[in-house]
């Protein structure tokens, strides 16, 4: 880092702060306020055939991806980040730095895609994972094997059904146990909840989401407060499997957080007023949102997140699984995407991606709140199931 001034960033400032000046990082070299992209893949070698700088190759770090682990790690409370090439690569790297043979625990409701990995080819390489409902600490506490369970990986809110889950009670039950804790939290965002604050080991986030939050980057994030040998671990199988970001993107990445507090907070607003309206919309039977005090895991929700409940809700049609897939074949402002957190708004019926093994009842569509005039995105969604409904 000899080419930068940092602030002093130990001053109480807050999320958004820190997001919205990168941390304030000046290049000393040139005095630019937004920091040149490192692409070099190689580094000269001291005379004395040292490295001072720090830096060797570009597979296992790159200067403009610290840049971008160094702001996680602010917004997170985390001693250490790691960004790598996307949410998967960063939630593999976690497991595969498990040995075979270890016992995990994932929720029943979970991202879809790490649910297969972790069932079909993680079981091959010698992982064995129950799946628990873990927003039940008995379910957790009953699953859990004392010094046999190494890690309990979490996701709250969850995809699609946005339950919740306790993290600090769950941290306590697997610490006893001798297991770490891990949260994707992907869909509560630093600027909603910090993991870490609630006793979890490792943060785990699909910055493809709402920490680039522009639908134009692939990227996935860890962070953690350990100094210890299974983050050392994480840490190599990123550098031998080459699963760094690219410097390009990462530079993106970083550009996209400075607006992270901004766009979370107009997306949570917008998702709670939508489900508060749509909840009461004839053709609508369940509307899934921790904000709603009918949401079983509302309460918690409020205590876990400040500051709003995400942008994420999934809404059930009261005629079935045909009604919501015509609904999303009708919308004209949301567009029938998959993927969440970015600026647009985007609608899925969620089943036809998720196949075997989903928890997504089929009548039920994801919305990715966007930070559209909520008025405007309530009116689509409105006149889309009508005209669906013939
Ligand atoms: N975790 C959650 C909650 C997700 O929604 C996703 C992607 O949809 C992932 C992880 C995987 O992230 P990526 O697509 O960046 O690999």
């Amino acid at each position: 880092m000899s080419d930068k001034t940092r602030p002093d960033i130990s001053a109480n400032w807050s999320a958004a702060t820190l997001a919205a000046q990168a941390l304030g990082h000046i290049d000393e070299k040139s005095r630019a306020v937004t920091p040149p992209i490192h692409i070099s893949s190689t580094f000269i070698r001291d005379p004395d055939n040292q490295y001072r700088s720090g830096n060797i190759y570009g597979r296992p770090d790159n200067e403009t991806v610290r840049e971008a682990e160094s702001v996680i790690a602010a917004l997170e409370g985390a001693k250490h980040a790691l960004v790598l090439g996307s949410g998967m690569s960063a939630a593999v790297a976690v497991f595969l730095a498990l040995k075979p043979g270890d016992h995990v625990i994932a929720p029943k409701v979970m991202y879809w895609a790490l649910r297969n990995w972790l069932m079909n080819d993680a079981a091959e390489w010698g992982l064995r994972t129950d799946f628990v409902d873990t927003a039940d600490l008995d379910a957790v506490r009953t699953a859990v094997r004392p010094g046999e369970t190494k890690l309990v990986w979490l996701e709250t809110p969850a995809n699609p059904l946005w339950t919740i889950t306790d993290i600090a009670g769950v941290a306590e039950i697997a610490h006893e146990a001798g297991a770490r804790v891990a949260v994707d939290s992907t869909g509560a965002t630093p600027i909603l909840t910090r993991p870490l604050e609630f006793g979890a080991d490792i943060v785990m986030h699909s910055a493809t989401k709402y920490l680039n939050g522009h639908s134009d980057v692939l990227a996935g994030a860890l962070a953690t407060n350990a100094d210890d040998e299974f983050w050392a671990r994480i840490r190599r199988v990123r550098a031998i499997q080459g699963l760094i970001l690219g410097p390009f993107e990462a530079f993106l990445l970083i550009r996209g957080m400075r607006t992270l507090a901004l766009r979370v907070t107009a997306a949570s607003a917008n998702a709670m007023a939508l489900a508060t309206r749509l909840a009461n919309h004839a053709m609508v039977s369940e509307v899934l949102y921790p904000g709603l005090e009918s949401h079983p895991g509302h309460a918690l929700a409020a205590r876990q997140m400040r500051g709003g409940f995400g942008g994420m809700l999934s809404i059930r049609l009261r005629a079935g699984e045909a009604h919501a897939i015509a609904t999303a074949a009708k919308v004209a402002l949301w567009k029938r995407a998959t993927s969440l957190g970015g600026v647009e708004s985007l609608i899925e019926h969620r089943a036809s991606i998720e196949g075997p093994g989903t928890p997504c009842p089929l009548d039920l569509l994801r919305l990715s709140t966007g930070i559209e005039a909520v008025d405007d995105l309530y009116a689509d969604i409105d006149q889309a199931m009508r005209r669906a409904a013939g």
